[in-house]
């Protein structure tokens, strides 16, 4: 049983997020989706409602089990707290490539048992970003070829 954490902002989830999750979904036992929370940062969804959408979008994607969890540590230490022995990631060109790589490098030196797995951003997903999402929703534009359906009806719900 090989157990995944997946860490990111979520803020909100993504089809880009999603299409990473479900490739991980599908090679991997369990996966936990680890929140970041900043104290400080005012995030668009709570940790709660981000958890939730997360779990409703991605519930039934696979046999895989799924979790979501907050954490406000590093990410390595959150994925040995979630009994977790692979970290993933997604790729979506070069610049997301350099700055894993050092994370992943630096990551593997503090906690030598967790491995980081990248996946590929499919094409279609792959120019997604979640603060993009935020940017155009606030400016009334429509994200709904960028998100979820659920995630979209929320975003709606908060910049009616
Ligand atoms: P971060 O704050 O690290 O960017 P995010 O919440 O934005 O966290 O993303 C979490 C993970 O999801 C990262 O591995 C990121 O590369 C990946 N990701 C984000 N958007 C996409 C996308 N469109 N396609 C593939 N992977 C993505």
């Amino acid at each position: 049983m090989t157990c995944a954490f997946y860490p990111g902002s979520f803020d909100p989830m993504t089809n880009g997020h999603l299409d990473i999750l479900k490739q991980a979904m599908a090679v991997f036992d369990d996966i936990v989706v680890g929140i970041g929370v900043h104290p400080g940062k005012v995030p668009m969804f709570s940790f709660e409602e981000r958890a939730r959408l997360i779990a409703d979008c991605a519930g039934g994607a696979s046999g895989a089990g799924l979790r979501v969890v907050a954490f406000d540590q590093l990410a390595v230490d959150a994925a040995v707290a979630a009994e977790a022995s692979v970290i993933v990631r997604g790729l979506r060109d070069g610049s997301d490539l350099d700055y894993e790589m050092q994370m992943s490098g630096m990551n593997g030196v503090m906690r030598p048992d967790v491995t980081t797995v990248f996946f590929p951003a499919s094409p279609a997903t792959r120019p997604i970003t979640a603060t993009l999402v935020r940017q155009i929703a606030r400016m009334g534009g429509d994200v709904s070829a960028f998100v979820p359906a659920n995630v979209a009806e929320a975003i709606r719900g908060k910049t009616a």
